[in-house]
């Protein structure tokens, strides 16, 4: 039977949170986990009137839901400050992530994330898409365009940047003041 860490609480939209599978599938509201697919199958049912739970399939939560509540989702925010955050939380590895939206120019967002203790950064972009707000990276420009930060997020974790693996872990503790 998976224990929970109390590292997994800190959750991770990114992976299933009894077995660290990375496709997520599903999100059980009532134990508040993300789940893969053989775990929503072969450990949720083990939990204690698991039967009741509701399950929704991230693709609709994400369909349906604004950024602003998403652990890794940190506001507005400098550059400088940014990268301060993402060192101080150094020991957390490689991977770990912030997405802000940038003190300059509204509706642009950065992705930042440690790569051996140095800070990366690669922009998202905000537009107008005939009423319905859309997102894409600076990889690929409006090639790839997604109907949420989220999916833009998601999809930047399976794409490399200058040869290296994106590879986002865990985000940013938000520091609550
Ligand atoms: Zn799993
Ligand atoms: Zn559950």
């Amino acid at each position: 039977m998976a224990a929970q860490s109390s590292d997994n609480v800190a959750q991770s939209a990114f992976v299933c949170q009894l077995c660290d599978l990375k496709k997520v599938e599903s999100k059980c509201e009532d134990c508040d986990i993300f789940l893969c697919s053989p775990c929503k199958v072969k450990i949720h049912p083990r939990i204690k009137s698991s039967e009741k739970h509701r399950i929704r399939s991230v693709k609709d939560i994400w369909k349906s839901q604004y950024h602003d509540n998403e652990p890794w989702y940190h506001g507005k925010m400098k550059r400088e400050e940014a990268e301060t955050l993402l060192q101080k939380h150094n020991n957390m590895g490689n991977g770990t992530f912030l997405v802000r939206e940038s003190d300059l120019k509204s509706g642009r967002f950065v992705l930042g994330f440690l790569v051996d203790g140095e800070p990366k950064h690669i922009q998202i972009n905000k537009m107008d898409d005939l009423g319905k707000f859309k997102y894409y990276s600076t990889i690929t420009g409006r090639e790839t365009i997604f109907d949420n930060l989220n999916e833009a997020v998601r999809w930047l974790n399976t794409q490399t940047i200058h040869g290296i693996p994106i590879k986002l872990t865990k985000p940013v503790p938000k520091e609550i003041s």
